[in-house]
């Protein structure tokens, strides 16, 4: 998707501060970080949300899971704990219509919707 910001990313066009990169994921620092640490996971795919995971597409989510663990390690937040969220569309509070999960931790996460 040529405008979409994350693909940007992936491709190198616009700058990232990457943690983890493979042939499926890329993991990189939020650039307006809600948390010490704040890092996106996101598929190289271009999915547009989790609506638009099908069974042509949803090994991804396996390969996403495996790069947060990944991630907790590198960011050393495994062991104290951190929170994964996906948002999910315009009620859901998505802003880049590129599937991502945000890993926060590095801190105690008290305000809790659920
Ligand atoms: P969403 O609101 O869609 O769940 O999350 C999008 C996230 O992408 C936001 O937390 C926002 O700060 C982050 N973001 C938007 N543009 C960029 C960018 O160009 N670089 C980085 N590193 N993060 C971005
Ligand atoms: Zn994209």
């Amino acid at each position: 998707m040529s405008d979409c910001i994350f693909c940007k990313i992936i491709e190198g066009s616009i700058p990232s501060k990457k943690v983890l990169e493979n042939d499926d994921i890329i993991a990189f620092h939020d650039i307006n970080p809600a948390a010490p640490v704040h890092v996106l996971v996101v598929p190289k795919v271009h999915i547009e949300s989790l609506e638009a995971l099908n069974e042509q597409n949803i090994d991804v989510v396996v390969k996403i899971h495996q790069a947060i663990l990944q991630v907790a390690k590198i960011m050393k937040i495994n062991s104290k704990g951190y929170r994964v969220i996906a948002n999910c569309g315009k009620e859901g509070g998505q802003t880049v219509p590129h599937l991502h999960y945000h890993v926060l931790g590095g801190t105690c996460l008290n305000e809790k919707l659920i």
